[in-house]
């Protein structure tokens, strides 16, 4: 493909899109690569293996080095957005506050981050979940909360028109058939598309090769070598992608602080056995949170979650008769999750061959954390009454943040405050890899708030180069 556009965005995930989004408004030619097929809704996969298999990384297997953490990320057009679960929250002073010293970076404070987080979610359906669409699951969240004196709240979801009653939102993580779910593909990418953007997918990006004036991005699409050239680059490709992508293009040489400084939002698993029907896969998956603010001091949050039977069968700690009997009571079982912001950073490195190694240790402060969450769901289930308590035996993780932190200095950061690579002015990134810490906080809409605010800048860049004359 020989093409020279004004900007190529590799990753059409929460950050990609909104980026694409902003640029084809102004009238630059975009052409965005992406390693993961389109979907129209009606064929996203219609099971759990299959969902896994083709619209996650590594069959959502991808792990660490030591294999004590599993990271989903999506690989599909719109990224990580199709398979989530579109919750949608700003993020609070602590998390801001705490970025803003890190990185030396004034704009984040809520104040500052409000006009960003007001453009993005105007284009977005948001939705308060009622009591009227919680399953039992929910109600028994809710229900042990107030037994044991704690806060809990109402989740907030990008969605249009999921029809709760028809009872099949568990699928919503293999993508949203309805087109309720406000995922890329049906918000900011589709505008983007109708704005002139040319998609490229199954086109998995290897290597850049930065010069002045423009950049190179190579890889493969189809199995055959491609070589995309472009007056700017915008990398998107999610924490682990960007990370990879940089460090293949040796990019580390220059910036000691690529891969460095690691966060993923690490989760523990618990399902509670019950004599009563649960049915926590029925209707609504996740309705309500925690909203104890002593829980935020204590570096956690428990999630009102659920999983399919694939899932399940792989949280519980047995094989083969117990295994199957645990299975039986698929019907009885109750889920909450322990999920931490996470204090110990990893580090992302890529081997010979520019596969992910990825080391990210679950100890220290985050291993009390996640054993401090994991009492009060146990508390929490006992006072409900529970027959039985299981807790996983592995971490997994569905927030990848960092490898790429934005700040003041070259030494500490990768990403500079008008969101450029450091050193390389027509290179920038927003997405989740700049995160100089763990908020705790569901990340994506802050990425999408990140990515309008770079967008405008990038814009700005343009004016009078290739949107002369744009309106
Ligand atoms: C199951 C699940 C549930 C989640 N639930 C929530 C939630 O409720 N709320 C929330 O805020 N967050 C949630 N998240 C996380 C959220 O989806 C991500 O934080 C967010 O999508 C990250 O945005 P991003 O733009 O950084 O990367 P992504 O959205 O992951 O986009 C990156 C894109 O780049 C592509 N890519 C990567 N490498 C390459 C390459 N080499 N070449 C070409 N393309 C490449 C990927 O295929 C992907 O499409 C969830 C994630 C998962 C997996």
């Amino acid at each position: 493909m020989a093409c020279f556009q004004d900007v190529v965005i590799i990753g059409s995930g929460a950050s990609g899109s909104v980026i694409a989004d902003e640029l084809t408004r102004a009238g630059a030619d975009c052409v965005m690569l992406e390693a993961g097929q389109d979907y129209i809704a009606e064929e996203y996969p219609r099971n759990e293996m299959l969902a896994n298999a083709r619209l996650y990384w590594s069959g959502g297997m991808d792990a660490t080095t030591s294999a004590n953490l599993l990271f989903l990320r999506g690989k599909v057009l719109g990224g990580g957005t199709v398979v989530n679960q579109a919750l949608l929250d700003r993020f609070d002073d602590l998390a801001l506050d705490d970025w803003r010293e890190r990185s030396g970076v004034d704009f984040f404070s809520t104040g500052a981050m409000a006009r960003h987080y007001d453009a993005v979610e105007q284009q977005l359906a948001l939705h308060t979940l009622g009591r009227d669409e919680w399953n039992r699951n929910a109600e028994l969240y809710a229900r042990g909360f107030e037994a044991c004196g704690y806060q809990w709240g109402s989740l907030r979801r990008g969605q249009s028109n999921c029809r709760v009653a028809e009872n099949d939102c568990m699928a919503c993580l293999g993508g949203c058939r309805r087109e309720s779910k406000q995922s890329m593909p049906v918000t900011f990418l589709q505008r983007a598309r109708r704005q002139g953007l040319q998609v490229e997918t199954g086109f998995l990006v290897e290597r850049i090769r930065h010069h002045a004036d423009h950049v190179e991005v190579t890889g493969y699409q189809d199995g055959e070598f491609r070589t995309v050239r472009a007056r700017r680059g915008v990398v998107a490709a999610g924490a682990l992608g960007t990370s990879r992508i940089l460090l293949n293009s040796g990019f580390g040489k220059h910036l000691p602080a690529l891969g460095e400084r690691f966060f993923s939002h690490p989760q523990w698993m618990n399902l509670a056995l019950f004599d009563e029907k649960v049915d926590a896969h029925k209707g609504a998956l996740q309705a309500v949170k925690s909203d104890e603010p002593d829980f935020r001091r204590r570096g956690f949050k428990l999630e009102n979650v659920f999983v399919g039977p694939i899932g399940a069968s792989m949280l519980i700690p047995e094989h083969g008769r117990l295994q199957q009997r645990y299975m039986e009571q698929y019907r009885h079982m109750a889920s909450m999750e322990v999920c931490i912001r996470d204090v110990v950073p990893g580090r992302i490195r890529v081997d010979r061959k520019g596969r992910l190694k990825i080391r990210k240790p679950i100890t220290g402060e985050d291993l009390r954390r996640g054993r401090d969450g994991v009492s009060v769901v146990r508390e929490i289930y006992e006072a409900l009454g529970a027959r039985e308590f299981i807790t996983s035996n592995f971490n997994f993780s569905l927030h990848q943040m960092g490898g790429c932190a934005i700040g003041q200095s070259r030494d500490q950061a990768v990403v500079n405050p008008d969101f450029q690579v450091h050193g390389m002015e027509n290179l920038h990134i927003a997405d989740g890899s700049i995160f100089p810490s763990a908020p705790g906080i569901n990340p994506s809409l802050t990425i999408m708030a990140n990515s309008h605010h770079a967008g405008e800048k990038m814009r700005a860049l343009f004016g009078d180069r290739s949107l002369e004359g744009v309106a």
